[in-house]
């Protein structure tokens, strides 16, 4: 993030003189406190300063990659999720062949008749079985989907970090996002964050667009 001339001074008043009140920097600079305010508040959310009710504000001290790094800490999976594709579990491998080019994705999820999760299939998962002989359209996925309870999953509030790091560290592309039904008994689909989704943080954070 690129700091005007002003909030430069700012922050380089804060760090000499803090804590200091928004009033005294307005007067060591011959602004107004209304003038500051947006700068005030642009400072304290990216972290430079910090502001305690009756006491002023105060430089934090962080450098620019501490920053960053508590900003990408506090993103949960909400904020970077794709629409899930679920596929059931009497359906043929066939069939989640041509959902997974209808739909645009390369991981489909397995639910049976209660839409509870029971599975995931992945593209080698579907290719390794089309090297078989067997017709697709008698294969049910149910016989070829990693199941329950192997199956690596997030909740909506998790932080997308620890997601990233299950996917490098189980070696996959994606997980579902889930959400407990009947008290645990089981989970229903209702997300889902894949390696494009941490791609697309990446950008964003580059982009300096994640406040
Ligand atoms: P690909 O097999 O196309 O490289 P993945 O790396 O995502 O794709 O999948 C590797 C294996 O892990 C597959 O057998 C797949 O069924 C399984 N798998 C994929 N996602 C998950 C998950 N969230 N939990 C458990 N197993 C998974």
């Amino acid at each position: 993030m690129e700091l005007t001339s002003r909030q430069e001074e700012i922050v380089a008043i804060v760090k000499d003189n803090g804590p200091i009140t928004g009033e005294q920097i307005a007067e060591r600079l011959s602004l107004t406190r209304a003038t500051l305010r947006p700068d005030l508040a642009i400072l304290t959310m990216a972290g430079f300063l910090d502001a305690r009710p009756r006491v002023g504000y105060f430089y934090t001290g962080k450098t620019g990659s501490q920053m960053l790094t508590d900003k990408v800490k506090n993103i949960t999976v909400q904020q970077y999720q794709s629409i899930p594709v679920v596929v059931q579990e009497s359906a043929s491998v066939y069939d989640a062949i041509c959902s997974m080019f209808l739909e645009d994705v390369g991981t489909l999820f397995v639910v049976d008749k209660e839409s509870t999760l029971v599975g995931v299939l992945s593209r080698k998962d579907l290719l390794r079985t089309s090297l078989g002989k067997q017709a697709l359209e008698s294969i049910p996925v149910s016989i070829i989907m990693t199941r329950m309870p192997n199956i690596t999953m997030c909740k909506k509030d998790d932080y997308i970090i620890d997601v990233a790091k299950k996917l490098i560290d189980k070696q996959i592309d994606g997980v579902p996002i889930v959400r407990e039904v009947d008290r645990g008994s089981g989970y229903e689909v209702i997300g889902r964050v894949t390696k494009t989704n941490i791609t697309s943080l990446l950008v964003d954070l580059s982009n300096d667009e994640i406040i």
